[in-house]
């Protein structure tokens, strides 16, 4: 890091630490010819996934969006609130892996049903069935792009 006094470019962190929160590290620096300590913040940077609809646009991931889906097939069911959100976040994670940080609206569909496959035999047939016929219209190239 530059250092803000003297313009020297080499420094030593003399303390680091997390803010309240987590969402920073604190690193308090010293510059090797001035001596002069400064501070500097490291943030995660903020990485939105992006979904491929069918005709090639591009729009944010929307975990509302798959959440109310997967909300519809487990209704009744014996899933917790916190088993559907976890779904999500692994779907989530999995998208993260790839290095586009793209996928496919189609796919999305398929990481739930694998979830949930796993998860409860009535959950996973209705939201298979909602997901085929999805399938279907988009098939005969109609624009549906989303999973409700
Ligand atoms: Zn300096």
């Amino acid at each position: 890091m530059k250092c803000p006094y003297c313009g020297y470019k080499e420094d030593k962190v003399v303390d680091s630490r997390s803010t309240a929160d987590s969402s920073a590290v604190r690193r308090r620096r010293e510059c090797l010819k001035c001596g002069k300590r400064f501070t500097t913040y490291e943030y995660i940077e903020e990485v939105s996934l992006m979904v491929i609809k069918k005709d090639g646009r591009r729009e944010p991931f929307d975990r509302k969006k798959v959440l109310a889906g997967i909300m519809k097939a487990c209704e009744k069911r014996p899933i917790s609130m916190e088993k559907m959100e976890e779904i999500i976040t692994q779907v989530e994670r999995s998208i993260q892996k790839k290095s586009d940080r793209e996928v496919i609206a189609s796919r999305i569909g398929e990481l739930v049903m694998e979830k949930l496959k796993l998860l409860d035999d009535v959950a996973y047939v209705r939201f298979a069935s909602v997901y085929r016929q999805f399938k279907d219209v988009a098939a005969q190239g109609l624009d549906t792009g989303d999973i409700r």
